[in-house]
C-alpha cells in the first residue's frame, strides 16, 4: 500500500504531517459528537478520531465499523488534547484525524477475544488461530522466532557453515521414537519414513566434503505429546568434519549466546560449565539439572550403613543407595504436604516412598527418627550442615531411582520455597552420557543417543563384557532444568560400527538391511566427523519465557495430538488407501482423532 505506515509508529515528531495507515479495529467509541477508533497493526495501535464536522462521510463509516474490520485511513496527525494523552503507549501523545477511510474487510462477531488479557481455553484458540495469532503476544513471539533463526544462520554462514536441504521422505532413522510412515504408491507395501532427524544424510554430507553442515530441519516423531514435545518439531542441525568436542562446544556457545542477544536481548555469558552425566546424576538427580540454584542431592549411604531402620538397611543390602536433600526452611511442611504432594512426586519417578525429618530447636523430629541413632543424626546434620527450620528428605533404593526421585523433589522444593530467581539463563554441558541403556522390562540394549555415537576411548574394551558401563562421546546442551538439545562424535570405523550394532543386538544382515548404504560410504574415506542438533522450539520458549512450545509454534497440534483448526488428522478414504495398496484392520476406529469443526461458525 503506497506511503503506508505502520500504526504503532505514528509518534510526537509526526505532528502536523499526513500519514496513511491500514489495521484492525481493535477499539471503538464514541465520545462528544466524535468517534474514537485504535487501529491496531503488529507494531501497536494508533488512535483515530472521526469529526462529522469534517469529513461525514469517514464519520458514518466509523460509526458503522465493528471490531476487527479492516480499515485505511489517511489523515493528518496531531497532537491529543491535552489530559487525554497516553504515556503507556509510544502513540499515546497524537491521534490521526481521518478525512477519507475505506473498509478493506469485515469481521463477524469475533469468536474469540484478541487482546492479550483474553484466557480462552487453547481448543478454542486452536481452533480460531488464524485470529489467536492477532494478538500482540503470538506477534511478539513469531516475530522473536523469526529473528533467533535469521541469527542463527547469519552466524553459521559467518562461521563457514552452508545450509543443505535433506530430504523428508526417507529410511527410518535410529533415535528412538516412532516414525510417522508415508506408504509408497510404487512400491506397494513399501514405505517412506518422515525423518526424526536428518542424522544419516547429514553424516553422509560429511563422506560428501561439505565439512561443515547445518540445517533448519523439520523432525517428526510419534511420541505422545507434552508442553514441551510435538510431533513435528525444528530443530538446529549440525555437522561438522575435523574436529573435536572443543571445537563443536565454541561453535554451538557463539551460535546460541549470539541468536539469544540479537532475538531476546537476554546476554548468555560463554564458555558454558561442563558436568559429566555421573556427576550431573549425583549432584542434581537429573541429565537436565537446572542449576539456578544449589541444593544438591547427598549420597548418605555410609552415613546409614550399619543401620537399624530397615529401609535404609533394606536398600544397602540389596546394592542400592540412600540419597538426602536438605530442604531450608522445610520445618515449616507439615505432615499432610510431605505424604501428599510430595510424595507423589518421589512416586512418579519410581519411588517406593519419601522419608523425612524436620529440624527444630536443635534436634530432628518426625516418625523416623526414633529408628536413626544419635551418632547417625549427627553424623547427617554435620554432612548435610542441617540448621534449625530445615528438613530432610530421603529415598532409599536402586540408586538411579533413588537419585531421580530426589531430583524431581528436589524442583518441586525450588518452586515451592522460590528459590529460582527470574531473568536467569543457566546454559551447561552434559557429558560423556552412558552409550547404552537396557530396557528394563525386555532386557534389550538400546542406544541412549543413536547407534553413531562414539564411545569413550577409554572403554571400548567394555562395549563387549559391559556395555552398560560405556561411557559415550555424547553431549546436551541444558538451561535451567531444559533439554535443548544433543550430540556426539560419530563412529567412522565400520569395524567398530559392526561392534555397536553387534552389542545392540542387531545381526549383521540386520545392520546392512538398515544401514549398508551409511556402511558403504565409509569405505570411502570418510572424514572423523561429530555434531548436534538443539531444539528451536523450545529454545524460542525459554527466550521468549513462554512455558509451553505451543506458544512459539503458528499451527501446534493439540496436546491430544489433533488440529481442531482444520479437524485433522481425518479419516480416510478407502480409494486412497487401495492406492497405495492398504486395507484398514477392522478394529480401527472410523472416527477421526478430533472432530472436524469448521472455520468460522
Ligand atoms: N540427530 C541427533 C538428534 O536429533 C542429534 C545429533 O546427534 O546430531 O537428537
Amino acid at each position: 500500500m503506497k506511503g503506508r505506515r505502520m500504526c504503532g509508529t505514528v509518534t510526537a515528531a509526526d505532528d502536523g504531517s499526513r500519514v496513511v495507515v491500514a489495521g484492525w479495529v481493535n477499539h471503538r467509541r464514541d465520545h462528544g459528537g466524535l468517534t474514537f477508533i485504535d487501529l491496531r497493526d503488529h507494531t501497536g495501535v494508533v488512535q483515530l478520531v472521526f469529526n462529522p464536522a469534517l469529513a461525514p462521510e469517514a464519520h458514518e463509516l466509523a460509526e458503522r465499523c465493528r471490531l476487527e474490520w479492516v480499515l485505511r485511513v489517511e489523515g493528518p496527525v496531531g497532537r491529543r488534547p491535552e489530559g487525554s494523552e497516553n504515556p503507556n503507549l509510544p502513540t499515546g501523545s497524537v491521534e490521526i484525524t481521518v478525512d477519507a477511510c475505506e473498509v478493506l474487510g469485515q469481521a463477524e462477531a469475533m469468536p474469540i477475544g484478541v487482546s492479550d488479557e483474553v484466557a480462552a481455553d487453547e481448543r478454542v484458540r486452536l481452533q480460531y488461530r488464524y485470529l489467536d495469532l492477532r494478538r500482540p503476544r503470538m506477534q511478539r513471539n513469531l516475530r522473536a522466532r523469526h529473528r533467533f533463526v535469521k541469527s542463527l544462520r547469519d552466524v553459521a554462514d559467518q562461521l563457514g557453515f552452508i545450509e543443505i536441504e535433506t530430504p523428508t521422505m526417507i529410511p527410518s532413522t535410529p533415535e528412538g521414537a516412532r516414525d510417522f510412515i508415508v506408504p509408497s504408491r510404487l512400491w506397494p507395501g513399501h514405505v517412506w519414513a518422515l525423518p526424526q532427524s536428518p542424522q544419516i544424510y547429514k553424516q553422509l554430507c560429511m563422506v560428501g566434503g561439505c565439512d561443515r553442515y547445518f540445517q533448519i530441519a523439520r523432525c517428526w516423531r510419534d511420541e505422545d505429546l507434552r508442553a514441551d514435545r510435538q510431533f513435528e518439531f525444528t530443530q538446529l542441525d549440525m555437522e561438522m568434519s575435523f574436529v573435536d568436542e572443543d571445537e563443536i562446544f565454541l561453535v554451538l556457545e557463539e551460535m546460541i549466546s549470539k541468536a539469544f542477544g540479537e532475538a531476546f536481548q537476554i546476554p548468555v555469558s560463554t564458555p558454558w560449565p561442563r558436568l559429566p552425566f555421573s556427576e550431573a546424576m549425583r549432584r542434581f538427580g537429573s541429565d537436565k539439572p537446572d542449576t539456578r540454584f544449589d541444593m544438591e542431592l547427598e549420597d548418605v549411604s555410609d552415613i546409614f550403613r550399619d543401620s537399624s531402620f530397615r529401609v535404609f538397611k533394606g536398600a544397602l543390602e540389596e546394592g542400592g543407595s540412600v540419597q538426602a536433600l536438605r530442604v531450608p526452611g522445610g520445618a515449616e511442611l507439615t505432615r499432610g504436604e510431605l505424604e501428599g504432594e510430595w510424595l507423589q512426586v518421589a512416586r512418579t519417578y519410581g519411588a517406593a516412598g519419601l522419608a523425612y525429618m524436620w529440624r527444630r530447636s536443635g534436634s530432628f523430629e518426625g516418625a523416623i527418627t526414633k529408628f536413626l541413632s544419635a551418632e547417625e543424626q549427627a553424623a547427617l546434620a554435620g554432612r548435610l550442615g542441617v540448621e534449625d527450620g530445615d528438613c530432610v528428605c530421603f529415598t532409599a533404593g536402586r540408586t538411579a531411582v533413588a537419585r531421580t526421585s530426589l531430583g524431581a523433589v528436589r524442583l518441586h522444593a525450588a518452586r515451592r520455597f522460590d528459590w529460582i530467581p527470574k531473568g536467569r539463563f543457566d546454559f551447561l554441558w552434559i557429558t560423556e552420557f552412558p552409550l547404552f541403556e537396557q530396557d528394563p522390562v525386555t532386557g534389550r540394549v538400546g542406544s541412549v543417543h543413536h547407534p553413531f555415537t562414539q564411545p569413550h576411548p577409554d572403554d571400548w574394551e567394555l562395549v563387549r563384557t559391559d556395555p552398560i558401563a560405556v561411557r559415550s562421546r555424547s553431549y546436551d546442551i541444558v538451561c535451567n532444568g531444559v533439554e535443548l538439545g544433543s550430540g556426539s562424535l560419530r563412529i567412522t570405523n565400520p569395524a567398530q560400527q559392526a561392534a555397536i550394532f553387534e552389542a545392540l543386538g542387531l545381526s549383521a544382515e540386520e545392520a546392512e538391511r538398515k544401514f549398508g548404504f551409511l556402511m558403504s560410504a565409509f569405505r570411502y574415506g570418510p572424514p572423523p566427523h561429530g555434531g548436534f542438533a538443539a531444539g528451536i522450539d523450545r529454545m524460542v520458549m525459554l527466550g521468549v519465557g513462554e512455558t509451553t512450545i505451543r506458544e512459539v509454534i503458528a499451527f501446534p497440534k493439540t496436546q491430544s495430538g489433533g488440529d481442531p483448526m482444520t479437524g485433522s488428522p481425518t479419516p480416510v478414504a478407502v480409494e486412497q488407501l487401495t492406492e497405495v495398496g492398504l486395507r484398514l484392520a477392522p478394529t480401527l476406529r472410523p472416527e477421526p482423532a478430533v472432530a472436524p469443526t469448521g472455520g468460522g461458525e
